[in-house]
């Protein structure tokens, strides 16, 4: 079985690399070719862990496998990254363990290859000012990756935290971008895509503030309870997601449900307008909405480019168990 190592992950898995794969994982899923199991977490009554596991099997790119992992909020005080995981893919023919692979960084790059296939495919194509809400460790990886899907030529941002923002500002002046840190209504009425990337447990953004438009990639609402959105704006948006499954449970979309306002039924899987099955923007003032909530495919794809890529260059250790 090949090991792959997080630097190695680093050095051998670029924002192409992850684009390609998630966006093929996501058209997978759409067709009915690959699909998740159950998601697995737990409170271990340890160390205040939670811990789980993330599984699945595609069938078009042959990955099956499953990424284990969680979150150890004293980490950081040991000098670790709070969320920790691990992916294992196996040979779908045989069962025999093929990868292990790090899956730190790949969690990064997969969540912003999501958000930026959700730009690339509903953005408006004269999209000049991005918003940012969240300047965490997701924050960068995210900027970095929507940058390339149009034009920006300016950032504006807001984070509760408004000391975490420099940092932030840092990644945008890397790129040639100004950067304008923002009350929320006035990121509402400047941006023309907004990514929400925060651990937020209420709206943050209100319908109102919204311009005719915008697209949205919320992306830090992956859990039940957890919330970045105004209901009333999933009410007026046009609603993609990962995977409607977790998108009424666990993703943004469980308050608009619970409230009554949308039904499973007005929530697109974005992999429909991958494979054309669904137009995506139909006009210049829509407001269109990515809902995502991260799914153990996108881990897999991401981890079988990397294992791919590992072994191409000779990056990869192996042994035999
Ligand atoms: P982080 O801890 O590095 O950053 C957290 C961010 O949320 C910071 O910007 C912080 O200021 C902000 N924040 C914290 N509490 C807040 C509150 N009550 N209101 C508003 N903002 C608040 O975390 P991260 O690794 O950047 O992850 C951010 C979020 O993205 C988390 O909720 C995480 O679970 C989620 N996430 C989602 C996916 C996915 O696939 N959708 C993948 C990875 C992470």
């Amino acid at each position: 079985m090949l090991i792959v190592s997080e630097e190695v992950c680093q050095e051998v898995v670029g924002r192409a690399d992850a684009f390609g794969a998630v966006e093929a994982v996501f058209a997978a899923m759409a067709k009915g070719d690959a699909y998740n199991f159950p998601v697995i977490r737990e409170a271990i009554g340890h160390a205040d862990a939670l811990y789980g596991f993330k599984s699945g099997f595609d069938k078009a790119g042959l990955a099956l496998g499953l990424k284990s992992g969680g979150y150890w909020p004293g980490n950081a005080a040991k000098g670790i990254t709070n969320h920790q995981s691990t992916v294992f893919l196996f040979d779908p023919d045989t069962g025999k363990i093929g990868a292990l692979v790090g899956g730190n960084y790949l969690t990064a790059i997969r969540t912003a290859a999501a958000s930026s296939i959700s730009i690339a495919h509903l953005a408006r194509k004269d999209a000049k000012v991005l918003g940012m809400v969240g300047a965490g460790h997701q924050a960068a990886f995210q900027l970095r990756a929507a940058a390339e899907q149009r034009d920006f030529e300016k950032v504006v941002a807001w984070n509760l935290h408004a000391d975490m923002l420099p940092k932030l500002g840092a990644v945008a002046d890397e790129l040639g971008l100004p950067f304008e840190a923002v009350e929320r209504e006035q990121l509402g009425a400047e941006a023309d895509v907004i990514i929400t990337i925060t651990s937020a447990h209420e709206p943050l953004l209100m319908a109102d503030w919204i311009k005719p438009g915008t697209h949205i990639a919320c992306m830090g609402t992956d859990t039940a309870g957890k919330q970045e959105l105004d209901p009333a704006l999933m009410k007026a948006a046009t609603v993609f997601t990962d995977e409607i499954a977790q998108s009424i449970s666990i993703g943004e979309a469980q308050h608009a449900i619970a409230a009554g306002l949308i039904s499973e039924a007005d929530i697109t899987p974005i992999g429909d307008v991958i494979n054309g099955e669904h137009p995506g923007r139909t006009s210049d003032g829509e407001i269109t909405l990515f809902d995502g909530t991260g799914v153990g495919l996108q881990d897999l794809a991401v981890a079988s480019a990397a294992a791919r890529l590992a072994e191409q260059s000779g990056k990869a250790a192996s042994i035999s168990l």
